[in-house]
């Protein structure tokens, strides 16, 4: 079987990538990425998300409400989303959480959205997509409040400590790391990686943003990825391809796509 990256968390449907969609997928698959999660932050958002999805064999998606978008949201919302969730490449809620550094919404709104969308993914039989920013202990606290019913996620972008990677990892959760993964001044952050169970671990790109090195500067796209999961392998003392391997494996069991989706089908598909 050949080796394919999967890249756990992207935003193909932002503005700065919906445009040249095409034109990305394909670098994505001349880079070998044969798996991409295009994740949804907002009821309009989560909607194109979906779409995007249904028309593209390696794309899976997700809907939810981010941190940033909560403000304005009323329960009632929420209902087109539940439709939207039933779609059969929908594998999960989010990004939800908190985001105490913009602060785009005020904290008690962010922890109640936050509270519902646990509760809803729940209900849906979903696991969630987590983002949270200079809110560990808020998140903590409310993750494991909703313990009891939660069903696994992930924690995208994960730029915590090691005491922090073990107390979403004993929550049954996984660790998405970044391009912030690459960058010269991440030096704490990869002492921490190291130290991490590789079977627990996701790469991402979170395109547009957080662009690896040596493109930073540039839009980021899913075909960036390689970059994360050449430092991650280098910090496993792994080659590219084994822990490309690894990680896609990571991907699919906790986004539920083992046995459902192999990559395979697509260099047909790159050659039409
Ligand atoms: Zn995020
Ligand atoms: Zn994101």
């Amino acid at each position: 079987m050949a080796t394919y990256l999967a890249d756990a968390h992207a935003h193909l449907d932002e503005p700065e990538l919906r445009n040249v969609k095409e034109a990305v997928l394909r670098r994505a698959r001349e880079a070998g990425v044969g798996l991409i999660v295009n994740v949804g932050v907002g009821r309009e958002n989560s909607q194109r998300a979906v779409e995007t999805a249904s028309r593209y064999p390696e794309v899976f998606a997700t809907v939810g409400v981010h941190p940033h978008g909560v403000a304005a949201l009323s329960p009632q919302d929420l209902d087109p989303l539940t439709q939207l969730a039933t779609h059969p490449k929908v594998v999960a809620v989010g990004e939800i959480g908190l985001d105490f550094f913009r602060r785009r919404s005020p904290e008690q709104v962010q922890e109640h959205w936050f509270r519902e969308q646990l509760a809803w993914a729940h209900a849906l039989g979903k696991i969630v997509v987590v983002h949270t920013r200079d809110a560990t202990a808020a998140t903590l606290r409310i993750l494991r409040e909703s313990r009891g019913y939660l069903l696994g996620g992930v924690m995208h972008c994960f730029l915590g400590s090691l005491d922090e990677a073990h107390a979403f990892l004993d929550l049954g959760f996984y660790l998405s790391f970044s391009g912030v993964l690459t960058f010269p001044k991440a030096e704490p952050l990869r002492q921490v990686a190291r130290r991490l169970p590789l079977d627990r671990l996701l790469v991402e790109t979170d395109s547009p943003y957080l662009t690896p090195q040596p493109w930073r500067g540039k839009r980021n796209e899913p075909a960036y990825v390689t970059a994360t999961a050449t430092t991650l392998a280098q910090l496993h003392n792994l080659s590219l391809a084994e822990a490309a391997r690894r990680t896609w494996h990571n991907t699919l069991t906790v986004y539920g796509l083992d046995g459902k989706w192999k990559a395979d089908d697509l260099k047909g598909e790159a050659e039409t």
